[in-house]
């Protein structure tokens, strides 16, 4: 029964939706952002007869069916001055059936978005009380089975008083509080997401030049946007880099749509013509945050190329509502990590210590990865919708994560390094990226590639089994991490006792101690393991994640106490004894580790060439 109704009502869609030229006007009313409630006021041009409206479900750049749908409340349908009801599909939650009464020609529909949780993909509020993220696809139906390049949107915003915004969108009339946005497809409405804030600021970054790229920061405090000036032209020369290193851009103008707060969701997402990204509040007044922070909007900066103009077929869906395949998502996110921590070093946003300090800790981190022996690299790709799901560090090591982002770092480095060494430093990743990510400069616009287009634009670049070695690195389940670009480029991973740059500034901030390469585990400042890594001294004396440590040999437990035990056990056979709590029950466990503090570096091997050093040269003067 369900399926006749279904291809019933699809036959009806045609009919029912006015000729897909005519607009749909959305208004959203802003102002009570800071209690994260957003409302919403659609106008669908319609016909007599079933409708099926849905909401978006997979949102581009989250690559899952991430779609805030538990978050749409308030929901009221009304057609020629009467409220009419509507019926939530039984089986697809995203999808609304509504019978629009004889003589309307239109449906006017309201809502609201709770935007206190996760609403970007990201994991926390869209507002605070003094600065909002809007991403329309919380906010916007549209008709079931259109194309999103074919419905046209015309949008307007109101906004708290007395705050500004930014956005991609193009402004078409401006009042008080109220904005109208030209009309535009409903791809390039949810593709341009809008910060507003009390505490804003612009820096024209090519100022007279064309296409302008924009900086536009809002802030919880207004001391928070005091961008130095050395990351001013860091940013500047951010953007020369990309336009050396891809020869041609794929958008008409670029807004850096940067927020910093800790108030709101912490996240990076990508566009066509902006990036909607979040950094800790003290990011630009904070030498370690600025550090830690340095690579996220290069990253974002980078999708403008690799994701959005050029995307996998799988990703590159018609609509909101086909689900998505994210098998080259090594590709998408592996490759846009790599440049974005080479181009944050070309720009001088890190220093080449700095990069080379965070490489040393992720290929150590993916070393320890213990799920590579039975989860092979694409699968972790491949199962980004369920990854995200838990949200826990417990076993993470044996699980793996998103490790399709860093584990990209390792083998694109690998890549360039034999792009190099091949073709005597003649080309390098550089032309690759020119050429499968450059083309012809113009408004925005979708190529997909499937893995053979990847295989056979590296081909053209220097000759070599590319297909092998991608298979191998993305297939193949293996013991260790791929390090042989490190090697490659004139560098080796080493662990010793001096402190990790990248390491250490995170364990200030994020209140945990990393003893993952020595006793095995990472734990929080009240002593819980956040992950046990298997295999390591701490796994085989018993020991597992969510318990906590409460004395170390027999004496209270802080960080520098368990660093002085590992510093005594170096010289004897004595184990280090952790009593840990687990839940109500108590009990020691005897680790027995005697090789001392364990922190990952890069080292130089002198008697191979630096190619890690000019990878990481800029390509501009
Ligand atoms: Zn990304």
């Amino acid at each position: 029964m369900r399926l006749g109704t279904r291809w019933f009502c699809c036959l009806l869609l045609t009919f029912s939706f006015s000729a897909s030229a005519q607009e749909i006007r959305i208004q959203v009313d802003l102002s009570d952002a800071p209690r994260n409630i957003y409302h919403a006021q659609l106008t669908f041009p319609v016909h007599p007869g079933d409708i099926e409206l849905v909401f978006p479900k997979w949102i581009p750049g989250n690559h899952r069916p991430s779609g805030p749908i538990a978050a749409l409340t308030g929901l009221r349908m009304e057609a020629g001055g009467h409220a009419i009801a509507w019926q939530r599909d039984p089986v697809d939650m995203y999808e609304f059936h509504v019978n629009v009464p004889s003589g309307a020609d239109k449906l006017d529909v309201s809502l609201d978005a709770l935007t206190g949780q996760d609403s970007a993909g990201g994991g926390g509020p869209a507002a605070s009380s003094n600065l909002l993220d809007l991403n329309w696809n919380a906010v916007v139906l549209y008709p079931k089975g259109a194309r999103s390049d074919d419905v046209t949107f015309v949008a307007s915003v109101t906004l708290p008083p007395a705050w500004k915004f930014a956005t991609a969108l193009p402004v078409e009339w401006q009042g008080r509080y109220e904005v109208r946005f030209a009309p535009v497809s409903l791809t390039t409405l949810i593709d341009s997401p809008v910060i507003a804030g009390v505490h804003f600021r612009r820096i024209e970054l090519t100022k007279g030049e064309t296409p302008t790229h924009v900086m536009d920061m809002v802030a919880d405090a207004e001391a928070d946007l005091a961008m130095s000036e050395k990351d001013i032209a860091a940013y500047r020369k951010l953007v020369a880099e990309t336009g050396a290193l891809f020869g041609a851009r794929h958008y008409r103008h670029y807004d850096f749509l940067y927020t910093l707060s800790d108030q709101v969701g912490g996240h990076g997402l990508e566009h066509h013509e902006s990036n909607d990204s979040v950094a800790a509040e003290r990011t630009l007044l904070d030498p370690d945050l600025d550090m830690l922070h340095a690579s996220l909007v290069p990253h974002e900066f980078v999708h403008s190329w690799n994701g959005k103009y050029r995307r996998p077929a799988g990703l590159a869906t018609p609509n909101y509502q086909e689900p998505m395949i994210g098998d080259l998502l090594w590709v998408y996110e592996g490759l846009t990590d790599y440049l974005g921590g080479v181009l944050a070093t070309r720009s001088g946003l890190l220093t080449d210590e700095q990069y080379r300090e965070s490489l040393a800790e992720t290929a150590a981190e993916l070393d320890h990865t213990t799920g590579r022996t039975w989860r092979p690299l694409e699968d972790t790709a491949r199962s980004v919708q369920i990854l995200r799901m838990l949200n826990t560090r417990e076993w993470e090591n044996w699980r793996r994560s998103l490790d399709y982002y860093p584990e990209g770092d390792l083998i694109w480095l690998e890549v360039d390094s034999i792009l190099r060494q091949q073709t005597h430093g003649e080309r390098s990743l550089n032309d690759f990226c020119r050429r499968f990510e450059g083309g012809e400069s113009g408004p925005p616009k979708v190529v997909p590639y499937t893995f053979d287009d990847v295989v056979r634009a590296l081909n053209d670049v220097a000759p070599y089994d590319w297909a092998t070695l991608l298979n191998e690195r993305v297939n193949a389940t293996s013991t260790h991490a791929p390090l042989g670009g490190i090697e490659r480029g004139g560098w080796k991973l080493v662990y010793n006792g001096k402190p990790n740059l990248f390491t250490q500034a995170l364990e200030k901030l994020a209140k945990f101690s990393d003893f993952s390469y020595s006793l095995g585990f990472t734990v929080g400042e009240d002593g819980k393991l956040h992950d046990v890594i298997v295999g390591s001294a701490a796994y085989q004396a018993g020991m597992g994640p969510g318990m906590k440590v409460v004395a170390v040999n027999r004496r209270r437990w802080t960080p520098a106490v368990l660093h002085a035990a590992i510093k005594s056990a170096q010289g004897s056979t004595e184990p280090i004894e952790l009593l840990a709590e687990d839940r109500e029950f108590f009990k020691t466990y005897s680790v027995a580790y005697h090789d001392g503090e364990k922190n990952p570096h890069l080292e130089r091997v002198s008697t191979q060439p630096d190619i890690l050093g000019d990878i990481l040269k800029p390509l501009t003067h």
